[in-house]
């Protein structure tokens, strides 16, 4: 199955090597303009559910993750936006987040905030979602508004221990950085801007809560 950046088969289940970059191909609508309205990075995705530690078989996390993707396109056409924040209620409450593997591979059908928003937006309900929600404008200044992030504490959760588990990698800074300009309080400001002072002690993988730190600055 192609996606926009390469196709999805089951070779990626393997600890193969990569296979050779597939053919660039587009698809779109007369209509539409020449940016794609959504990208599904489909080649980042494949890579990291070969990695996935789910009990499902490679068969298996195909398929769900193919039907996630599929679900997060019908919901487009249904008329839903992308929702950065379903991630904020783990696993998430919204096929319309770009999820990262492991929340992708149990939010196969539509979440409460789905649900609530095609009501809504159908006249089948008077219900504002009470889910938290946010779109890819506010994502360019709410760091909770964030693409591929988990858990109901981005901060503490993926991008703190990413940081550290990367080596201190620039692009997991950046996201520190936009914490410490545009955190919700002064304490997580404060928060974000203390964890590059802190040094890895022991830290494997953080999404297996295995990433401990100790501080050694102030
Ligand atoms: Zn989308």
């Amino acid at each position: 199955m192609y996606f926009n950046e390469g196709f999805i088969t089951p070779f990626f289940f393997t600890d193969d090597p990569p296979a050779a970059p597939a053919p660039t191909a587009r698809l779109v609508w007369p209509a539409m303009s020449e940016r794609p309205l959504c990208q599904y990075p489909a080649r980042r995705e494949a890579a990291k559910l070969a990695r996935d530690n789910s009990q499902l078989t490679a068969q298996q996390k195909a398929a769900v993750f193919v039907t996630h993707v599929v679900m997060h396109e019908i919901g487009h056409t249904l008329g839903l936006k992308h929702n950065f924040k379903g991630s904020l209620v783990p696993p998430s409450s919204s096929v319309m987040d770009y999820l990262d593997t492991p929340e992708a591979l149990q939010r196969e059908q539509a979440g409460s905030y789905d649900i609530d928003a095609i009501k809504l937006l159908y006249g089948l309900s008077t219900k504002v979602p009470s889910d938290p929600y946010c779109d890819d404008n506010d994502a360019l200044h709410d760091p909770d508004c964030a693409r591929f992030d988990w858990g109901a504490n981005p901060l503490d959760e993926a991008w703190g221990p990413y940081y550290l588990y990367s080596g201190l990698h620039p692009y997991f800074r950046d996201k520190l950085l936009t914490y410490v300009c545009a955190g919700a309080s002064a304490e997580v400001r404060g928060r974000a801007w203390e964890l590059p002072v802190q040094q890895p002690d022991r830290c494997e993988h953080p999404r297996h809560h295995q990433c401990v730190v100790h501080r050694t600055g102030g």
